[in-house]
């Protein structure tokens, strides 16, 4: 039993979180690209020193740098024999295309994609909540502001390329965790993903 799922949604829609509890009951790994390069940071490897400019701006961080760290990470045998949970990848077009064509080159392609969907001023509370909890280096109003915008423009559109392939699940993303919990594993169970 392989699944292979994306979930989707703007900094603050709790995907993180969810993405963990799904991952969990699935017995699938998360594949986190922003976890990873948080990680390359804080250990100060090349990685970590080429992105930490453009993670703190809120930029994103160049297609063929993240294409090569996901190719690599799903090609663990972890990944492709249970499968994986993909947060915060892809991103854009572009990304979509790779992710397609590699996961192509396996005989394989996305389950199913869960676009949490949260209005854009609770995103915004909740990211400025975490800011003071986490003290993520890149939670100042200005990039956070930018990382919605680029949510908006650039990621926003991919859910629509998913709708059109049949796979898309959009989730109520405001509610208690369990609620919204519960509400991912009724559109997986629905289309057939078995825990
Ligand atoms: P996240 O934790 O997913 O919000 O990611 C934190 C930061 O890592 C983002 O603001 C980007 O700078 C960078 N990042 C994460 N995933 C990607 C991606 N798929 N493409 C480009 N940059 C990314």
């Amino acid at each position: 039993m392989t699944t292979r799922l994306l979930i989707v949604g703007p900094q603050g829609s709790g995907k993180g979180t969810q993405g963990v509890r799904v991952a969990e009951a699935y017995g699938i790994p998360v594949v986190s690209t922003g976890d990873i390069f948080r990680a390359n940071i804080k250990g100060g490897t090349e990685l970590g020193l080429k992105v930490k400019a453009i993670t703190d701006a809120g930029n994103l961080v160049p297609d063929d740098v993240t294409g090569e760290i996901v190719s690599d990470r799903l090609s663990q045998s972890d990944a492709v024999d249970a499968g994986f949970l993909l947060d915060g990848y892809p991103r854009n077009a572009a990304q979509v295309a790779y992710l397609d064509d590699f996961l192509a080159s396996q005989g394989a392609s996305l389950d199913a994609v869960i676009l949490l969907e949260v209005p854009r001023a609770e995103s915004v509370a909740r990211i400025t909540e975490r800011a003071t909890i986490e003290g993520r280096s890149d939670d100042t109003e200005a990039a956070i502001a930018h990382r919605l915008d680029i949510y908006e423009t650039e990621t926003a559109p991919i859910a629509e390329t998913y709708a059109r392939r049949g796979v898309l699940d959009r989730i109520d993303g405001v509610g208690s965790l369990d609620q919204i919990t519960e509400r991912i594993f009724a559109a997986l169970d629905a289309r057939g993903i078995v825990r």
